[in-house]
């Protein structure tokens, strides 16, 4: 496994070096940890965090289960499945830990977050040593030292932010592309969502602290840096005040962030995105929904108006500038006419790319007491008709790139045939042309040629 390490400020602590010490003794050679983290961006940059720490106690890292001597399964719970995932994942690590009593187990993240969860792991999976939640991530080198010298189980559930565990250092494998976490938890309650629940209330890093770990990444040869929150536009100290920073950074590179709420998107944003050069060309923008009555159950406070005004004050300055977009389908009590209005939004708005979800029920949340009254099968249609529909929308809304050059982030093998590499432009879509597989972890300019529903083909405009 490749690491590259990136200091994002954390300072070898008492707990660390004590692990450290014990790890020497317990092993003859060095440890190996697996980590894998399900879930978001933010789960993924949590989970290179509690690798950072790992490192620093002196563990390794494989991709391979069977190797680890300590195994961390970093949850998430935004969807059902997700969660019975990491149950069956938990399920199948006891013939491991049988095998080897010596290895350890972590569940962590949001999942365990949840009171009912940790008790279901406490009473039902007896393998699992060290539980967790979104917090408490720079306490794990003592958790661990208590389960080797206690040979007790730990569940470690604290319920208020850690700034310790925030900036611990992350661990990052891709050395092209790097997201940074700018702020954490959410302020919303859209009302199907259970993220404020388990990562409680808005935090802003300082621009500062983020600017340094993005130049430090850039000149250490990162291409792309994705700024993380949960609704970026709320960014306490300006979100577009952080990326013209992040923007006067020297360098050949590409800042893209995630997510943003269409309540708080501005003309504002949509200016710098088109003004700072290094800012890539794209919005992700969620609307869920493309019927108002469904948006005001989802508790999400903009109504369809709001949201196209945004884009059409956007395609004002820029005819092809490029939306995407996250699509919840069977939200308790939504009819099939409600439903057909988020199609005919998709054709209004013609987004480049569309990520649809059918509604999981999550605990906890207000929509959780409204009756599911949709059943799996229907809402398993209505998914279908809304990815057709998409198809559609962006073949043809796709090709309006055609004859064009865009910059193309070469970073993936091709899935059209061989000799084919992948990457993805300043407009988010991905781009496939023929090239040498040196090109990976280049900027390349394609001139596309054919537009695909999914993607762009092109050749290298030389
Ligand atoms: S904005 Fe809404 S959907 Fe997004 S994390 Fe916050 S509560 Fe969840």
């Amino acid at each position: 496994m490749k690491n590259i390490s990136i200091s994002s400020g954390s300072a070898l602590n008492p707990d660390v070096v004590r692990l450290a010490e014990l790890i020497k003794k317990e092993y003859d050679n060095k440890p190996l940890c697996y980590v894998h983290s399900y879930g978001c961006a933010q789960n993924v940059s949590d989970g290179q965090k509690i690798m950072g720490i790992l490192s620093e106690c002196g563990y390794g890292f494989t991709d391979d289960v069977r190797e680890a001597k300590l195994i961390v399964l970093n949850t998430c719970s935004v969807r059902e499945n997700a969660e019975d995932r990491v149950f069956g994942n938990i399920g199948e690590l006891k013939r491991l830990k049988e095998n080897d009593p010596k290895t350890l187990i972590v569940v962590c993240g949001c999942m365990t977050q949840q009171k009912h969860i940790a008790d279901r792991i406490r009473e039902s999976y007896h393998q699992v040593d060290i539980v967790f939640g979104t917090y408490g991530a720079s306490k794990l080198p003592q958790m661990i030292e208590q389960v080797l010298t206690s040979k007790k189980r730990v569940f470690s559930l604290e319920d208020t932010s850690d700034i310790m565990s925030e900036e611990l250092k992350q661990l990052r494998q891709d050395t092209v592309k790097a997201s940074i976490p700018i702020m954490y938890g959410c302020n919303n309650f859209c009302s199907y969502c259970i993220v404020p629940y388990v990562r409680g209330r808005e935090r802003s890093r300082e621009i500062e602290p983020i600017y340094e770990e993005a130049k430090a990444l850039v000149e250490q040869g990162c291409k792309e840096i994705t700024l993380l929150g949960q609704n970026v536009n709320s960014y306490s100290f300006g979100f577009v005040k952080l990326l013209e920073r992040i923007n006067s950074i020297d360098g050949d590179f590409r800042i893209r962030f995630v997510s943003s709420h269409p309540k708080d998107a501005s003309y504002e944003l949509i200016d710098a995105i088109l003004l700072l050069p290094k800012v890539a060309k794209h919005l992700h923008l969620p609307v869920q929904s493309g019927c108002d009555e469904i948006l005001s159950a989802m508790n999400r406070r903009y109504k369809t108006s709001d949201y196209l005004d945004i884009v059409n004050y956007a395609r004002s300055k820029n005819a092809d500038f490029s939306f995407s977009t996250d699509i919840i389908v069977g939200f308790p009590g939504e009819t099939y006419e409600q439903f057909c209005k988020t199609k005919d939004f998709l054709r209004q708005v013609k987004f480049d790319n569309v990520f649809s979800y059918v509604y999981s029920k999550r605990s906890g949340t207000k929509a959780a007491e409204l009756e599911d009254n949709i059943s799996e099968k229907q809402k398993g249609l209505w998914l279908r008709e809304l990815i057709l529909e998409q198809r559609e929308v962006a073949t043809s809304w796709l090709s309006r790139y055609v004859g064009k050059t865009l910059r193309v982030l070469a970073d993936a093998d091709g899935r059209t045939g061989e000799g084919y590499l992948a990457g993805k432009s300043d407009e988010n879509i991905i781009v496939e042309f023929r090239g040498d597989s040196n090109l990976k972890g280049q900027f390349v300019p394609v001139k596309i040629t054919k537009a695909m529903n999914w993607a762009l083909l092109g050749e290298i405009d030389k």
